[in-house]
């Protein structure tokens, strides 16, 4: 089994680019895993995902797995997906002999957001896989203000992200698009 290797759930939005910045920093070898699940960002989402593994030099680690598409209400909000990406990520590891999969998952109101929710995931992959499998939330706790400051910090290309939610192109107006926005130009006048 190798050492020091991670599955990465990367969808292309800055969480997760921050997250991957994370562990190439800590010098481990990133599987980067991308989701197509019918999302309407899919094609965005995907040129940045591409754009970020082309960027770190990844581009021959890369897994993608197309799910039915999921099951939404309203506002595209999908319950419980992390569920999914996060079982399907842990099935990759433990398939490739990799010990640590990472998410970039941050805490909020979704029950799949929840520090219930990654207590409860964490400790079922780890104990049905005799403590194997590791589950890690490097920027659970932090807000968008202070993940993108470390982004900052980590030299992340913020251009090749993707994190608008409701479509292909940064809609500018949604709370995300504003946050980072905001955020970015605030750090970099
Ligand atoms: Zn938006």
């Amino acid at each position: 089994m190798r050492k020091g290797d991670s599955v990465l759930l990367l969808s292309g939005g800055v969480d997760s680019a921050v997250c991957l910045a994370l562990e190439l920093k800590a010098d481990r070898r990133v599987v980067p895993l991308f989701f197509n699940y019918g999302q309407p960002q899919f094609e965005s989402e995907l040129i940045a995902f591409n754009g970020l593994v082309n960027h770190y030099g990844l581009l021959d680690e890369i897994r993608t797995w197309n799910t039915p598409n999921l099951g939404h209400s309203g506002s595209f909000d999908y319950p419980m997906r992390n569920v999914i990406f996060l079982a399907y990520a842990v099935n990759l590891a433990a398939t490739l002999g990799i010990k640590r999969v990472v998410s970039g998952i941050r805490e909020s109101g979704y029950a799949d957001t929840t520090s219930l929710f990654v207590d409860v995931f964490a400790g079922m992959a780890r104990n049905l896989s005799d403590g194997k499998i590791n589950l890690e939330f490097p920027i659970f706790w932090l807000d968008k203000k202070n993940v993108i400051a470390r982004g900052k910090s980590l030299e992340l290309p913020f251009n090749l992200t993707h994190s608008c939610f409701r479509g292909n192109e940064p809609c500018g107006e949604c709370a995300t698009c504003k946050e980072i926005k905001e955020e970015v130009s605030i750090l970099e006048a």
